[in-house]
């Protein structure tokens, strides 16, 4: 399954619609918070230490560019600057399953 069209309805989302016919809006901290990449995943790992402090970096929820990699995979450069993280089509419709917002969510 791949995206046919990727779209942002409102700055803090992202909506994918795909070739099955399924499309669903996220929200763009959801992607950042499900980002693959080794550095997050090592984040990830560690967030259950007591000394690890919670940072805000600004622009870290919003997207400057996309960049599709191949045909399999969605690069997402962050405007933190984070630009690692490369979105399998799997894990992409993953996150769009599992995470999508309701009608309530997007008003
Ligand atoms: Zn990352």
């Amino acid at each position: 399954m791949t995206p046919k069209k990727i779209s942002r309805p409102q700055p803090n989302m992202l909506k994918a619609e795909w070739n099955d016919g399924f499309e669903s809006i996220i929200s763009l901290k959801v992607l950042r918070e499900n980002c693959p990449c080794a550095e997050c995943n090592e984040a990830k790992r560690e967030s259950g230490s007591s000394n690890l402090l919670q940072t805000f970096a600004a622009g870290k929820y919003k997207i400057s560019k996309l960049n599709q990699v191949g045909n399999y995979a969605l690069n997402v450069e962050w405007e933190d600057g984070h630009s690692t993280g490369i979105y399998s089509w799997d894990l992409f419709r993953d996150i769009f399953e599992k995470n999508k917002l309701n009608d309530k969510d997007i008003k």
